[in-house]
């Protein structure tokens, strides 16, 4: 029997392999999701994904908050509903933005699947094959594959201690000018950088956002963590400032549970109608019962206190991972991040965080390469540490285990 495509067959495990979709050449499984799997074995600390600590959140609040939805709002909390997004839970995240300085239309609030899905559905209005996306140098790795499936080029900008570095970002933008490359947003994590920690000071928000404004750059500030700080608040988001410039994409995963997958987008009011029409053509509207049961939360539970729980939990771990670097690691460099849950180690220059992690998994810990933060083969000698899920005590075994590694690496 003769089958549609069956010359491909026998040769590729996948019997589909040439009907996919050219921009799907991009979709290979990343390096942190292979390493899920051994990660999550019990015996080995995991300093690799970036779960939130979950267990820190009291399952009565929710569980009352489900009831509620329920008894109260039953017959809307099952029921399809707005593309755009609840609008009584729009108003609330207008009420958790104003912790950051951002004020905003009800209107302009679109509600997704989690950011991951806002950054979708931003890609999906923005990129044509060929563009180029405008990214700190390391960048969130879901992020870069989101910009790959759209076939575009992400163009990395240095960063420092405070974050993307304007001079390079003004050279970046003059050397794809130059080159005749349309690019089309700059995308951005100023508060505690996933993957580096860092946070961009206000007054590199400020001189970015002029940046963008003079060479007609949309900036995508993406910002899961900026609530989550363990000492003062980061600098007010760039949002704040910047109405028409700045599509700000936040989330409810890390301050209340990533499981009712509820982020949003705030967007320039004319980008938000191709956002509301983008979000009916991938989901229709986003759940119902999950919004629902966050807006009786909002409505009810004490979400602030419950934000300071996590930021007294994650400042513990953060607090034992920097001690125990500098204990057992004295010579490496790393970043000291003041909220969010991840410290960049840096190797001495010969060697190679990828190829060592096999070693470090029989050794019983695991961490993310930092080549899996770059689209351009960057980050060689560079490695993430993720403090949020593993208690401190984990958190000391594993850096001495990883100490270990480094050190018979270095032997070699
Ligand atoms: N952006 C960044 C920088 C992240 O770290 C994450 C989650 N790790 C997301 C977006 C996606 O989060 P969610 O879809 O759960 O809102």
């Amino acid at each position: 029997m003769t089958t549609q495509g069956s010359p491909a067959r026998g040769n590729n495990l996948d019997p589909w392999y040439h009907h996919y979709a050219d921009r799907t050449s991009g979709l290979a499984a990343s390096e942190v999701r292979a390493l899920f799997a051994v990660a999550s074995r019990p015996e080995v600390v995991s300093l690799a994904g970036g779960m939130p600590y979950v267990s820190a959140l009291p399952p009565e609040l929710v569980t009352a908050a489900m009831e509620r939805a329920m008894t109260d709002h039953g017959p809307t909390a099952l029921q399809y509903g707005s593309g755009q997004g609840s609008p009584a839970l729009r108003e609330q995240i207008l009420e958790v933005m104003a912790l950051e300085g951002i004020s905003g239309s009800v209107d302009d609030v679109v509600v997704t699947t989690g950011s991951q899905h806002a950054l979708e559905l931003v890609a999906k209005l923005f990129l044509d094959p060929g563009d180029v996306v405008i990214a700190e140098g390391p960048s969130y790795v879901t992020a870069l594959v989101v910009f790959r499936s759209f076939q575009a080029e992400v163009a990395h900008v240095a960063m420092d201690d405070l974050g993307m570095i304007p001079q390079s970002l003004r050279e970046t933008i003059a050397r794809l000018r130059e080159q005749g490359r349309r690019l089309k947003f700059l995308y951005t994590i100023p508060s505690f950088q996933n993957p580096a920690g860092v946070t961009l000071s206000w007054e590199r928000r400020m001189e970015i956002l002029e940046i963008a404004r003079e060479n007609d750059i949309l900036v995508v500030e993406d910002n899961p963590y900026g609530l989550l700080y363990f000492d003062a608040p980061p600098p007010q988001a760039m949002r704040s400032v910047d109405d028409e410039g700045v599509i700000y994409l936040g989330t409810f995963s890390k301050t209340l549970a990533p499981g009712l997958r509820v982020g949003w987008a705030l967007a320039p009011h004319a980008i938000r109608e191709k956002l509301v029409l983008a979000n009916e053509a991938a989901v229709l509207s986003p759940s119902s019962f999950t919004q629902t049961v966050i807006s009786q939360y909002l409505a009810v539970a004490d979400w602030k206190a419950q934000i300071d729980t996590f930021r007294g939990v994650y400042r513990e771990r953060r607090d034992a991972m920097l001690a125990a670097l500098g204990e057992r690691l004295p010579g490496l460099e790393w970043t000291v991040p003041t909220g969010g849950f991840y410290v960049w180690l840096t190797l001495p220059e010969n060697l190679d965080s990828k190829a060592m992690l096999p070693r470090a998994v029989k050794e019983l810990v695991a961490y993310t390469p930092g080549t899996a933060f770059y689209g351009d083969g960057g980050g060689r000698n560079k490695m993430r540490l993720s403090f949020c899920y593993p208690s401190p005590e984990f958190i000391r075994e594993g850096i001495r285990r990883l100490a270990n590694v480094i050190d018979g690496e270095l032997e070699l």
